[in-house]
């Protein structure tokens, strides 16, 4: 499960984090070679603001959800879930034959209006019939 390797990865990599708690469900953490930030797990906001951009926990609020004994697979937002997949792809897409296989119509064929740079072929394809009938 790819959700869970990156909860290990980060895991990992915030051995190198300090935690120190202020009170209120709020820690402040100081990263190795980095400012110290703030983590609010009740709020769910860091200092970082990676955790609200992109729902991906970062080193700062992993050690500080290990230093409450809060499972971390709970913090990850639904949509990296394996549930958020499987509801997205459950839908079939069925497989449809080959144009040979298809059933000939009698009707003329549609016209395809040409978005864009529509204009400038139209006043060609005019010229070349112009010349064409001259
Ligand atoms: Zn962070």
């Amino acid at each position: 499960m790819p959700c869970f390797r990156f909860v290990e990865k980060v895991k990992h990599e915030s051995v190198y984090c300090y935690p120190q708690y202020s009170g209120n469900f709020t820690y402040q953490v100081r990263a190795r070679g980095e400012e110290q930030l703030v983590v609010n797990i009740n709020d769910r906001t860091f200092g970082c603001n990676k955790w609200q951009l992109i729902g991906i926990l970062c080193v700062h609020g992993m050690i500080a959800l290990l230093s409450t004994n809060h499972n971390p697979m709970n913090f990850i937002h639904l949509r990296y879930k394996k549930e958020a997949f499987i509801q997205t792809y459950s839908p079939v897409i069925y497989g449809i034959n080959g144009p040979k296989m298809w059933k000939k119509s009698n009707e003329a064929p549609m016209e395809v209006q040409i978005s864009g740079n529509g204009g400038k072929n139209q006043r060609r394809r005019e010229i070349c019939n112009q010349k064409r009938s001259e």
